[in-house]
């Protein structure tokens, strides 16, 4: 018998997985169900507090499509409030019988959680059709009062017509086989949660697979890696929903342990779907230093001759995050729209590899001055590798995430009639939304620092540090939750180098280093920046006159794996 959270569960021994159709306990998601529970609970106050303006109950149903042990459904059930009804679904009968063993264990009424034995995608796609459907009416004798009462889901027979307020995918492996017909059972404004464990493929071991899986191709051996992996999901999530006419809102985004796990809002609105193509960008990564750049698949345009003062409107004039709109022109044919165009980039050397304006310290330089044969901005090398799209939208809501940090400081607060949570990685999941809320949420990717550190053969500098120099020069600049050594920032990446090699130069030696990338990173034509005079503004200033501080620590940041060997299971056989 297996503890966690509120439930106890009998699972398949790990070693014996064959077993009870393979439904075995694992330890490792402790923090994904936790983070589930409370992004889940969140989620429906949000909405209820939304929907309370109109006085009418709604009710909530949960699927969980591959439930194993139904371990995950039965802290559901106990821990959150609000749910009507959870259909825990596996396509092993042994594995059903278990969770039906389970529910019966943990006390859960009758008809609160439905047992189901199913091919996810069979019961997904019969919960999305309608009830005017020809097949379900064929096979629902009583479809002719549903259609005169306009209600579905009075389940004479169960689990048709029904569409989900919550789906929940947690697969071993990718969940791109179910990603189309999760997104078709999704209620409008409901929420898909979807778990991938084959990190290896999003995060660049395996570029070709990640295309055929995800329709993107990851970077090799990038230093963005992890982030990288979150957006290429995000992306085949707002893909497949594109198909169906809908497009998806991430409320909370993140790569924990070995795995990715994102929570979406998903909505149906046609000119958001055209705007889509706008929200994908390649990724452009120097071959010779930790240069890249986002190019995106297209722009939002503002169209001509049209004035409006619609909100929504001047939004979709903005571009792109990690881009410069005004590097590309509108193509004269496109079709017009109510509030904007949305035109593929004009692409020319400057606007891919250029960098811009971004201070008035740092200035690109003329134009005839640039190499015709060299490209990157930091090296001056003249090879690129090309990967993605990539989402490049925000792919996490702060305000969504504040609101689950305020649900899990009143977690003791709860009056006792309400469920209780009862969360054992509290402390992780607790570090996770402190570094989400803190992360940068319109620059996509970050740099590894002791990477482009290597890149110029030197060491680290001090953290804080860094970060108050960046600060100071008047960039923004954030952590990763992703990677301890890294930093987001906008600064642009030959300025970035040139505020490392600052900290270090004049007092080292810049002997006996030519032979590597830090030649070329420091003498080429590009760019203008004198390096002593950035030591004498951002790393010798009083630190009194430091215009930023980082807060003092009051949380652990990142927290150890709790044992060792913490890592992936073995994929179930079937
Ligand atoms: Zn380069």
């Amino acid at each position: 018998m297996i503890h966690e959270g509120s439930a106890f569960i009998e699972a398949a021994p790990e070693e014996n997985q064959d077993e009870k159709g393979g439904a075995f306990y694992n330890k490792v998601q402790v923090v994904n169900r936790d983070l589930s529970i409370l992004v889940v609970q969140t989620y429906i106050r949000t909405i209820s507090s939304c929907r309370d303006a109109s006085s009418t109950k709604h009710e909530i149903h949960v699927l969980e499509a591959l439930g194993a042990t139904g371990l995950r459904s039965v802290r559901y059930f106990h821990e959150i409030s609000g749910i009507t009804r959870i259909i825990c679904n596996d396509m092993s009968p042994s594995a059903v019988a278990l969770m039906k063993k389970n529910f019966l264990q943990n006390n859960i009424p009758e008809k609160s959680i439905i047992a189901n034995c199913d091919d996810a995608n069979t019961l997904m796609r019969r919960l999305s059709r309608s009830i005017r459907d020809p097949v379900i009416a064929h096979l629902n004798p009583a479809s002719e009062d549903m259609l005169q009462s306009g209600k579905p889901g009075t389940y004479s027979i169960p689990l048709q017509a029904q569409k989900m307020h919550v789906v929940d995918i947690d697969p071993y492996g990718s969940a791109s086989p179910f990603l189309s017909s999760a997104i078709a059972c999704t209620a409008e404004g409901g929420l898909l949660c979807v778990t991938c464990t084959d990190s290896a493929v999003l995060c660049g071991k395996y570029p070709e697979t990640c295309h055929s899986k995800y329709g993107s191709l990851s970077l090799k051996n990038c230093s963005f890696n992890h982030e990288m992996g979150l957006r290429i999901l995000l992306a085949a999530i707002e893909r497949a929903a594109n198909l169906q006419g809908r497009y998806c809102r991430p409320l909370l985004s993140a790569k924990i342990d070995f795995y990715f796990r994102v929570f979406v809002q998903l909505f149906t609105k046609p000119i958001q779907v055209k705007r889509s193509c706008t929200k994908m960008s390649y990724i452009l990564q120097c071959s010779q230093c930790s240069h890249f750049q986002l190019l995106p698949v297209a722009l939002a345009q503002k169209h001509k001759g049209l004035h409006t003062k619609d909100a929504s409107a001047s939004e979709c004039h903005q571009p792109p995050v990690g881009t410069n709109g005004e590097e590309y022109l509108c193509s004269p044919d496109m079709p017009s729209s109510p509030n904007f165009a949305v035109s593929t980039p004009r692409l020319s050397r400057n606007s891919i590899f250029g960098w811009q304006k971004v201070t008035d310290n740092f200035t690109r330089e003329n134009d005839d001055e640039i190499d015709q044969n060299k490209w990157c901005p930091s090296c001056s090398s003249c090879s690129y590798t090309l990967g993605g799209p990539i989402y490049n939208q925000s792919i996490n809501d702060v305000d969504f995430i504040k609101s689950c940090s305020e649900t899990l400081k009143n977690v003791e607060n709860t009056e006792t009639s309400e469920k209780k949570m009862v969360l054992g990685a509290r402390d992780r999941v607790d570090a996770l939304l402190i570094n989400l809320m803190q992360e940068l949420t319109d620059v996509p990717l970050y740099h590894s620092i002791p990477r482009m550190c290597s890149d110029l053969r030197y060491s680290v500098p001090p953290f804080g540090k860094l970060i108050d120099a960046i600060h100071r020069l008047g960039f923004q600049c954030s952590r990763s939750h992703c990677n301890i050594d890294a930093i987001k920032t906008n600064t642009p990446s030959p300025v970035l180098y040139a505020i490392l090699r600052s900290f270090f130069e004049p007092h080292e030696s810049v002997e006996d280093r030519s032979c590597c990338s830090y030649g070329k990173l420091t003498s080429g034509k590009l760019p203008h920046i004198q390096v002593s005079q950035l030591r004498k503004n951002i790393w010798e200033v009083n630190q009194s006159s430091a215009c930023h501080n980082e807060a003092p620590k009051k949380h652990v940041r990142y927290l150890p794996n709790p044992e060792p060997n913490w890592g992936p299971k073995a994929r179930t056989k079937m």
